[in-house]
């Protein structure tokens, strides 16, 4: 999947999720906010300017959002996570807004009561996109922005974790502690598959030779 088609998760299969800021004084505030419109590489919400939500987004415009959806258990569950800047954009995107989501014309029923929200642009950010439905899990990065699509091409934004270094003397016991069993014992030295790890640093912790790092 691509960035757009996580962001297109986090609308249409999540849709409520929670953003995080800091208050004037540092100390972090989260609240459920809907994302009501994405496209390629950004995401968009809303707010009123009487909120204290809109005040920390012009003083601290760095925002972090999560939101998860699916069953009870590990079943179909499918998390989104971004870290990015929020851009004021006004009144711009406010009638794509409302005609995607109706409902929101039952809480602003009136044009008039309207002009109290405005449109916030996450772009500029990463993501990180969690499938526990899948065994071994399934894990990616991506990157909002305009630098998206460059970054669809290279696999930069796909670095960090850990990684195991020609110290490897082979012994398996990273395998052995691993939950998802995602370390590849066919290559010397052995590899993690990024793509299935939980970041849990199990393996790092159990190495008798200090052979895996984080990065
Ligand atoms: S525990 Fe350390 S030395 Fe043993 S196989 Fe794993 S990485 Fe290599
Ligand atoms: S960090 Fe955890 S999930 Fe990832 S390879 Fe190590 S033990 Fe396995």
């Amino acid at each position: 999947m691509n960035t757009r088609e996580y962001l297109k998760l986090l609308k249409e299969d999540i849709h409520s999720t929670v953003i995080a800021t800091v208050d004037e004084e540092g100390r972090p505030v989260a609240r459920v906010i809907d994302i009501m419109l994405t496209d390629e590489n950004s995401l968009y919400f809303i707010t009123a300017k009487g909120k204290s939500f809109y005040e920390q987004l012009k003083k601290h415009p760095y925002v972090a959002i999560s939101g998860m959806c699916g069953g009870e258990g590990t079943m179909n569950k499918k998390a989104v996570s971004i870290r990015g800047k929020a851009v004021n954009i006004g009144s711009g995107k406010l009638k794509e807004v409302f005609e995607e989501n109706p409902y929101m014309a039952e809480i602003y029923p009136q044009e008039e009561s309207r002009k109290a929200l405005e449109v916030f642009r996450v772009a500029e950010g990463t993501g990180e996109f969690f499938d526990l439905s899948v065994k071994p899990i399934f894990r990616d990065m991506f990157v909002l922005g305009d630098r998206a699509a460059e970054a669809e091409d290279s696999s930069s934004h796909r670095q960090g974790g850990f990684f195991i270094t020609d110290r490897c003397r082979g012994c398996r016991i990273c395998y052995s502690k691993c939950p998802q069993k995602c370390i590849d014992l066919s290559v010397k030295p052995l590899v993690i598959r990024q793509e299935h790890c939980l970041h849990c640093g199990s393996c790092m912790e159990a190495c008798p030779f200090g052979a895996i790092e984080r990065r």
